[in-house]
């Protein structure tokens, strides 16, 4: 199933963007209720104003609250990054640090954000429990632990360390784009035989190809051999939750 993940969604990759890992901590906490599409609309302003954790610690409130407004729950965001910001330049030199206990350690950065920041702007392995990731894995039986941490390990007992990451973005996708919450694209999923949760969503594949998403939702549709025309214009640009 990691070999076909991997062939499903070569393009899988953090879909937030980011440049260092103040901006992926920074994006990540906006990430919260948010689509990563959203997030990235509002990113470039933020970045560009506060371009260092000092300028968040000093930021003013009402102007960063206005900024973030577009994410929601923007008030315990903007609350979260100046906290973060202050906590960076008090006890690490205004630097985000590059392991998982300082991380855990600062505001607003949970285990999974930890695991963000880690893979995907420090280059260090780690799997990233998100909801798409709980779900799949669970469908997948692959575990049957419902914590987290728990998940975590176990899922990482099973892949190289090497692969954690990517595991986790090829996961991740696989639930945005075909193996919804609601109504997964059974019918046109590349796993289908070897799922034991075929079947929770329609297994017509005409019906199921219809319920891709994403800029590679034809070439997925291709893929379990369904003509891609039936794949509608929006999914392309369908926001991925
Ligand atoms: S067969 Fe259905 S439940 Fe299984 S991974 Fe594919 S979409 Fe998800």
């Amino acid at each position: 199933m990691g070999r076909i993940l991997a062939e499903t969604h070569p393009d899988a990759h953090c879909e937030l963007d980011f440049r260092n890992p103040l901006e992926l901590a920074v994006a990540t906490i906006l990430s919260a209720q948010a689509t990563d599409k959203k997030v990235n609309e509002v990113t470039p302003k933020v970045f560009a104003q506060y371009p260092t954790a000092a300028d968040y610690a000093a930021a003013d409130r009402a102007e960063l609250e206005v900024t973030l407004k577009p994410t929601g729950f923007f008030r315990n965001k903007t609350d979260s990054v100046m906290k973060l910001g202050q906590q960076l330049v008090e006890r690490f030199d205004g630097e985000v640090p590059g392991n998982l206990p300082d991380l855990v350690s600062l505001p607003g950065i949970g285990r999974k954000t930890a695991n963000v920041i880690l893979g995907n702007a420090f280059g260090v392995p780690g799997i990233t429990v998100d909801t798409h990731f709980q779900r799949l894995v669970g469908r997948w039986r692959w575990t049957a632990e419902t914590d987290p941490v728990k998940i975590e390990h176990a899922i990482g007992a099973m892949f190289d360390k090497r692969d954690w990451t990517m595991l986790s973005h090829r996961v991740i996708f696989h639930g945005r784009r075909v193996c919804h919450a609601r109504k997964p694209a059974c019918g046109a999923c590349t796993l289908a035989k070897l799922c034991p949760s075929y079947g929770t969503g329609p297994t017509d594949p005409v019906q199921a190809a219809k319920l891709l998403k994403g800029p590679r939702a034809a070439q997925l549709a291709e893929a379990v051999g369904v003509d891609p025309s039936v794949v509608p214009q929006q999914a392309f640009a369908a926001d991925v939750p």
